[in-house]
Formats: structure tokens, C-alpha cells, sequence
């Protein structure tokens, strides 16, 4: 008997998902397509920005594919042909399939604010973690001093946990430039009233408390209206700052309107009670109108729901309808505090950071064994610069 073709396009949360979960089962032939070599770990992006290690926000998809039964390809899906099955790429590859799986996260959206694009730095993938690493430790180097202000725009949980890291890691990069300590300002800009508006009011509040007590300054109900080289104009006030960072925005991937998916009115892709956009097209994680879509439990989850469907399909079974699960949010702020919020359940303070740490660990052996999960999560307790500056002041800091 022929195998089902299963094509999976997006090698993120959701994705792997599917095809770890398929990949042993005989009766599928699985292929993988991708547009990154690693699987990103988007939760523990913000701390490779602020001096964490890259290895624990990145997982190349070889190593967690080692051994297993499925075609690995690099590659971005351009073109959707229903007619004969087929997913194209931009190098003029051709996959075919029996059933297409997309998951293929979501983009950064600008608004079209002027200079945004152009000048901020972002948090959406190691290369933009880098980059806004390299310009902390530049802007220091150059200027012998911290910037005027580090801009954070979004009060959700990304800019959120950034503006909670940075403060101790801007008086550490203070320390390792041989810079004499002095106040550093932080902004944090939110275009609605509150932080977090997902969530229950009573968290935004302590949450805001736990910012301020760390020198972070709040502008909430403020809207950006533009960068330039200096500055960065907010509700008709500039801020002078060469370091804004962009959180607040995402849109859905380009690839579905550019294939005639038909869209719900959030820009998230219709799909029916089984996460089908049409038949056999499955879509999940990020890109499908679900209740909690936009997190990563979410995507996983679906991952699991798609891959159970497809064995049930298999065995002439009816597929079960898709159940919203509501996830558990945790959000860090700086080391050893973290909100939590379950349901209506909801504690702050170093329990929260300890179940953090054991969500990741959870997390990423959702992907790995737990050998090498736990190896991944232990990277969060490792440092790594690059800046010369840094390593040249360690080392003589060491051979004294
Ligand atoms: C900075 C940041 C922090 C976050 N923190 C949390 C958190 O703490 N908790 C939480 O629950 N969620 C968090 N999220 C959200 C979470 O990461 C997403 O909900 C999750 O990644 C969605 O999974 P996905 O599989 O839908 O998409 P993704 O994980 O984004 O995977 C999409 C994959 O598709 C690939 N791809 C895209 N286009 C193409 C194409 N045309 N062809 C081939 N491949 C393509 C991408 O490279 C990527 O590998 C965070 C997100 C960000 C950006």
C-alpha cells in the first residue's frame, strides 16, 4: 500500500510538533520544509539578548530529527497549487503531497510608522537578538557612557520580560566596559491603558509595580508616531534614544493571502472544526483563527491534535473536533520573579520564576530527550559575548 505524503511546511513549535509526532508511524512518508536550518525557542529569545546564550533559544532541526524517519528540506514555500498538490519554493523547488501541513508562524508588522523598519532593532530571531546585543555593546564602546533612554515599545509579555532583564544586564555591560556606574533609563511604551490587556487587570498592575520598582518608566495609552537616527516621537513627544526596540507588532504570514486562503476579520486563516482550511489542508499554531492562537503551548498543541487526527484518518476513524485549551502564562521579570496566570489562578514572585524554569525544561523536551533537554535548558545559566571590548577587559581582569 501507497504511503500518505505528508508535507509539513514551518520547522517551528507547531510544525516539529506534527512531525515528531508522525514520523515513526509507518503509513506516513514525512517531509519537513523549512525556511531555517533551527528550531527557535522564541521564549528565552529576549535572554540572548540580554547576555544568555544562543544555544538556548536555538535547536537545529538535524539534531532533534537525528535517526528519525523523515525528509529534511531547506527551503521557502512560495506557491500553493491545488490542483495538483504541489507546494513550490522560491529556488523553484516542487513538493508534492496527499496532505499539507502549514504552520508557518507569523511576521513582524511595522503599521507603517516612519523610520520603524529602518532603525529599530527587533526580538524575533537570533540574527535580531544579535544584532541588538552588538549595538548595546557598540553604542557603550563608542559613547563611553549608556544611551539617553532604551526605548521598549509593547507591553506585552516580550517587552515585558526585555525591560525586566535590561536593566541588570545594561549595569553589567557598565562594568565590563570600565564604565563608571551611573542611572540608565528605560522606557517602556504601550499603546493601550494598560500592560498585558490579555490579561486580568490585577496582573497588570503588579506587573507594573514590579517594572517601576526597577527603574522602568511606563507610558501607557501613548501612541509611536515615527523614529528618525535620534529620536523617537511619541504621542506628538520625542524621546532621544539610538536604541528603540520594536515588540509590538506581528501580522499573519504573507503566504496565506497570497494564496487565496480565505482570512477571518483578525487576519488569522478560517479554518473548520478541524483545523482544516480545506481538505487536507491543515493549518495550526499562529496562523489559524483559534481561540488561543499566539502562543506557543497553543502551537504545540494543535501539533498533537493534527498528527492524532491523521493516525485516526489512517485508521478509518471519524477525526475528532478541535477543543481550545486555555495555556498558563508566565511571565519573568528580571531574575527570581515571574507572574503567573491559570485560569483564575494567579501567584507573582519566585515561585512563579521556579515554575518558569520548569516550563522551559517541560518545553523542550517536547522536542528533545530529556537528556539533551535538559543539557538545552542548563545553557540558561551560561553567558556568552562576542563584543571585543568585553573579552579583552575579562581577560585581564582574569590574569591579574
Ligand atoms: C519574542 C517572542 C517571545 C515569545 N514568548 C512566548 C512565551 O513565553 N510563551 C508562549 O506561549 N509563546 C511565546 N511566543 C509565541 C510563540 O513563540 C508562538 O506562538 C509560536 O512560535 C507559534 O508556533 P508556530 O509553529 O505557529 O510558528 P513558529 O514557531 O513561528 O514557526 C514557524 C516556522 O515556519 C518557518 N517559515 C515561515 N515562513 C515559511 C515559508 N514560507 N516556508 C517555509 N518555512 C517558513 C519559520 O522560519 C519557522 O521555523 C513568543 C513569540 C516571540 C516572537
Amino acid at each position: 500500500m501507497s504511503k500518505e505524503k505528508v508535507l509539513i511546511v514551518g520547522g517551528g513549535f507547531g510544525g516539529v510538533k506534527v512531525a515528531l509526532e508522525l514520523c515513526e508511524d509507518e503509513r506516513f512518508d514525512v517531509t519537513l520544509l523549512s525556511n531555517h536550518d533551527n528550531f527557535r525557542y522564541y521564549p528565552t529569545l529576549y535572554h540572548v539578548a540580554t547576555g544568555g546564550k544562543r544555544a538556548n533559544a536555538s535547536i537545529p532541526l538535524r539534531s532533534i530529527f537525528e535517526g528519525k524517519r523523515i525528509t529534511l528540506k531547506n527551503g521557502e514555500a512560495t506557491t500553493l497549487d491545488r490542483h495538483t498538490k504541489t507546494i513550490d519554493t522560491k529556488d523553484g523547488e516542487a513538493y508534492h503531497y496527499d496532505t499539507l501541513v502549514l504552520a508557518l508562524g507569523v511576521v513582524t508588522n511595522y503599521f507603517n510608522i516612519p523610520g520603524l523598519k529602518e532603525l529599530s532593532y527587533g526580538v524575533k530571531s537570533i540574527a535580531d537578538v544579535e544584532k541588538l546585543k552588538a549595538h548595546l555593546h557598540q553604542q557603550m564602546v563608542d559613547d563611553h557612557k549608556p544611551d539617553l533612554n532604551y526605548v521598549i515599545i509593547g507591553g506585552g509579555p516580550t517587552g515585558i520580560e526585555l525591560a525586566g532583564a535590561l536593566p541588570d544586564y545594561l549595569r553589567h555591560l557598565m562594568d565590563l566596559h570600565g564604565i563608571k556606574r551611573r542611572a540608565i533609563h528605560i522606557d517602556l511604551i504601550e499603546a493601550s491603558p494598560r500592560l498585558l490587556p490579555k490579561l486580568p487587570s490585577d496582573t497588570s498592575r503588579i506587573v507594573r509595580r514590579q517594572l517601576e520598582r526597577k527603574g522602568v518608566k511606563l507610558y501607557l495609552g501613548e501612541k509611536v508616531e515615527g523614529e528618525t537616527a535620534n529620536e523617537l516621537l511619541v504621542s506628538g513627544k520625542p524621546i532621544q534614544s539610538h536604541t528603540v526596540i520594536w515588540t509590538a507588532g506581528t501580522t499573519n504570514n504573507p503566504f496565506f493571502t497570497n494564496n487565496g486562503f480565505v482570512m477571518a476579520a483578525n487576519h488569522k486563516v478560517a479554518t473548520d472544526i478541524f483545523l482544516q482550511a480545506e481538505e487536507s489542508i491543515f493549518v495550526l499554531g499562529d496562523n489559524a483563527n483559534t481561540p488561543y492562537s499566539g502562543l506557543a503551548q497553543t502551537a504545540v498543541r494543535d501539533g498533537k491534535y493534527v498528527a492524532d487526527n491523521l493516525k485516526r484518518r489512517a485508521d478509518g476513524k471519524v477525526m475528532n473536533s478541535y477543543r481550545a485549551h486555555q495555556p498558563i502564562t508566565i511571565i519573568p521579570i528580571g531574575e527570581n520573579w515571574a507572574a503567573v496566570v491559570s485560569g483564575q489562578l494567579r501567584f507573582y514572585g519566585h515561585l512563579g520564576w521556579s515554575l518558569r524554569q520548569i516550563a522551559d525544561a517541560w518545553a523542550f523536551h517536547d522536542y528533545e530527550p530529556w537528556l539533551q533537554a535538559g543539557r538545552q535548558w542548563l545553557t540558561y545559566y551560561g553567558s556568552e559575548e562576542s563584543c571585543r571590548t568585553c573579552l579583552e577587559n575579562v581577560h585581564l581582569a582574569h590574569s591579574h
